[in-house]
């Protein structure tokens, strides 16, 4: 599989009046094209920290991150998509006007990006509600609509920070199903933070486990399950609990 992106001996600390907050100590790891990582580790151990940073948000203070054989910088990347918890959607705006305002924001609004942006809310469930306030939709839409807004630009690799933890269990579990699914459907590579085991098991390629801050790659374990399986089915696969208990163990060892 062609490589993507190469994070690697990756450093990073806060500096506050307080003094200094070590984030992240000499991280490594290759995303590969279709990869879905799923990064897991203590709460506060620096997983959003790492997204940022990936996302060029932030500079590391050690090492490098390359995408495509190119250094992340902070001066825009437009082929990284970044979603988080929150989908800020504008509700002054219909649905159809916020997924475009990326688009809108990068002057590549035309006919043909939004002819594709529209078939991506026909394909996925939205395009009656395109006229729409985002107060009128659920949760799970607003998610989806966040998704498609992302997906809008095109990018290279899709950053999920923590994406489903606002929404309540139930909707949480098919939202994960549905946003899996679209992220495969559409062939992008993602990578997701989440402090929920299962949900990084029923979504990923491969896990990634951090130490306590300052994280660390504690492990990478590989996440095999019969291609067809969506996120639900894979819940309730055999395989799931041992990979379950697998990560919980390498989790613990910090607690
Ligand atoms: P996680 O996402 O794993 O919960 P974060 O990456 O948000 O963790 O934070 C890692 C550590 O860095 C925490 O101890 C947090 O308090 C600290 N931190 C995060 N953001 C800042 C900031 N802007 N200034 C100072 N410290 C910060
Ligand atoms: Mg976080």
């Amino acid at each position: 599989m062609e490589q993507l992106m190469d994070i690697s001996h990756v450093s990073y600390s806060y500096h506050t009046m307080q003094g200094e907050t070590p984030a992240l100590s000499n991280i490594n790891f290759t995303v590969h094209k279709g990869d879905f990582l799923a990064i897991v580790g203590p709460s506060g151990c620096g997983k959003s920290t790492l997204l940022s940073l990936l996302a060029g948000l932030l500079e590391p203070e050690h090492g490098s991150i390359f995408l495509y054989g190119q250094k992340v910088s902070q001066k825009g990347n437009r082929s990284i998509g970044y979603m988080l918890q929150h989908d800020h959607l504008f509700e002054w705006r219909t649905v159809e006007k916020n997924v475009l305002l990326g688009l809108e924001i990068q002057h590549k609004l035309c006919a043909e990006t939004r002819e594709s942006v529209l078939d991506m809310l026909k394909t996925y469930g939205l395009y009656q509600f395109k006229d729409a306030r985002p107060s009128q939709l659920s949760g799970g839409m607003r998610q989806r609509a966040a998704l498609i807004r992302t997906l809008a630009l095109k990018p290279e690799i899709l950053l999920l920070d923590e994406p489903f933890s606002a929404l309540d269990y139930q909707t949480r579990l098919t939202v994960g199903n549905d946003i899996g699914a679209i992220i495969k459907k559409e062939g992008k590579t993602a990578i997701l933070v989440t402090h929920d085991l299962s949900e990084a098991i029923s979504l990923g390629t491969q896990i990634i486990v951090l130490s306590r801050r300052p994280a660390s790659v504690s492990t990478t374990i590989p996440i095999r399950f019969s291609e067809t399986l969506s996120a639900l089915e894979r819940r309730n696969s055999p395989e799931f609990k041992d990979y379950f208990n697998k990560i919980w163990k390498e989790l613990n060892k910090y607690e």
